[in-house]
């Protein structure tokens, strides 16, 4: 089976070969601890996790290792903290716990390590003592700063201009920098903010910029150069240039990660959802109305790397698909490999629409034999086989996992329904309608109905029922 992956650096799709198939090595920049995530922020998350299980069903789950890193050193955390008059650690445990909560609740597994900045300082230390010691960082004003200059590729993922680049990092040029471009490996702390002994000589205590957590993390973690980076599309410029600057300078080695990857903007109206912009519904929010594997799928339906609008009609869609799909899987085993074709489409860059078009054809499977207008009849499944490899296929990207018609079995419960009266009755009517007594079919449906029971007809000549909503 061969993966392919989109890789923002090459701006290719290519062939994907870990360095070492025993030990699948991806790291993804994990979340800025200070308060719930929103769904913009869950994209990278359900993305990732999807790509996660996809290796781990490629290569063999023990081999395949997830780091996504937790940033709990930050301007903004020690601004929340200070405006509720919490301690940093406190604000950063709770939200942290919080994260985990929503994360899991979408679906996603937990990834290999969940490294802390605030535990890798000593790594941040060393990494910038040898930027000094190789002349691509120097210390000004009790601040270490990357020399951008010094590095001659840089600009080569975000393929800038160096006027766009000074303006995306938005710097304010401080005097003691020696090119505009340069960027803050290590700052000294303000009385109450968290603090370290500095590294390079530096006499006051400071803390770590953004950038060289993350080159840190993945060093300890993930080795010098390893096989997946990843993060949303606002990374790329300039939080993944500085840390390829860092680590590749750092290394001396001519790549960081081999494959850079990057997922679109979820929207509101056209515009990317942020904080900032005030656009934003935390997951929290969402699960207090809708499962969180109605959130994933709907997550799902579109590319990961297209921008996809977030509105409350892409939800109430994704959730009857998964009504109808959890109806037909009934209580089914699921199959013991996922279906070829979706597989497939998984390592076609991870085209997750695709793969889910899929889950359709095996919602409704043609009848045997017959081809339907628009559905393909390459290795086309029916009845039984149908139901298992669809379970099979979507708990390999996190969905239809829940113990089959939980739901169902609830409804049933609540309205006192006596489920072996209602399978006869329904077979009965299967006999009436094959031998066209359509009287006595409809004569059954109305029984039915009037117990509180709906029926509802398949192409595949088969018949299921629910509860009446
Ligand atoms: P932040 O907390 O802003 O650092 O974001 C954490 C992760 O969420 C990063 O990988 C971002 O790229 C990603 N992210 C933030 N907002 C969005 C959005 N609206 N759509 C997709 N990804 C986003
Ligand atoms: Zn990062």
């Amino acid at each position: 089976m061969e993966l392919k992956l989109y890789d923002t650096l090459t701006r290719e799709k290519r062939v994907f070969e870990p360095l070492d198939r025993n030990r699948v090595r991806m790291y993804v920049c994990g979340p800025t601890v200070y308060d719930f995530a929103h769904i913009g922020n869950a994209r990278p998350v359900i993305v990732f996790d999807v790509l996660f299980r996809l290796l781990r069903h490629l290569y063999g789950a023990e081999h395949v290792t997830y780091v996504r890193n937790i940033t709990d050193v930050d301007d903004k955390i020690n601004a929340r903290a200070a405006e509720r008059g919490v301690p940093i650690r406190e604000l950063t445990e709770q939200t942290y716990r919080d994260f985990k909560e929503d994360v899991a609740a979408l679906g996603c597994l937990p990834p290999t390590v969940e490294p802390r900045a605030t535990e890798h300082i000593e790594q941040m230390k060393l990494l910038i003592e040898r930027l000094v010691a190789s002349g691509n960082a120097y210390v000004a004003d009790d601040h270490v700063l990357f020399n951008v200059p010094s590095m001659p590729e840089y600009g080569k993922l975000s393929k800038r201009s160096l006027d766009e680049m000074i303006a995306g990092a938005r710097v304010d040029v401080a005097p003691y920098k020696r090119d505009p471009m340069d960027f803050v490996l290590w700052k000294p702390s303000k009385p109450g903010e968290p603090a370290w002994p500095s590294p390079a000589g530096i006499a006051v205590p400071g803390r770590p910029g953004w950038h060289i957590e993350c080159s840190a993390m993945a060093w300890k973690h993930l080795g010098e150069t390893f096989d997946i980076h990843g993060g949303g599309i606002d990374l790329v410029f300039p939080h993944h240039e500085n840390e390829i600057a860092q680590s590749r300078c750092a290394f001396h080695t001519p790549l960081m990660a081999r494959t850079w990857m990057h997922n679109g903007f979820l929207q509101v109206e056209g515009e990317k959802m942020a904080k900032s912009a005030g656009n934003f519904v935390t997951i929290r929010e969402l699960l207090a109305d809708w499962p969180g594997e109605v959130l994933r799928l709907n997550m799902l339906r579109t590319h990961y790397r297209q921008p996809t609008d977030w509105t409350l009609r892409g939800l109430e869609e994704s959730s009857k698909i998964l009504d109808r799909w959890y109806e037909e899987i009934g209580d089914v085993d699921s199959a013991e490999t996922p279906d070829q074709s979706f597989v497939n489409s998984l390592c076609d860059d991870l085209n997750t629409p695709d793969a889910i078009t899929r889950l359709h054809q095996m919602a409704h499977p043609p009848v045997a034999g017959k081809a339907m207008a628009g559905v393909s009849m390459l290795g086309d499944r029916t009845g039984e086989d149908a139901q298992r490899h669809l379970k099979s296929s979507a708990m390999l990207i996190g969905l239809l996992g829940k113990r089959a018609s939980s739901k169902k079995s609830e409804a049933i419960e609540a309205a006192k329904l006596d489920v072996t009266t209602i399978e006869s009755l329904v077979a009965a009517r299967s006999t009436a309608r094959k031998s066209k007594n359509f009287s006595e079919s409809d004569r059954i449906r109305n029984e039915i109905a009037e117990m509180g029971v709906e029926l509802e007809d398949h192409r595949d000549g088969t018949t299921t029922w629910k509860v009446k909503s």
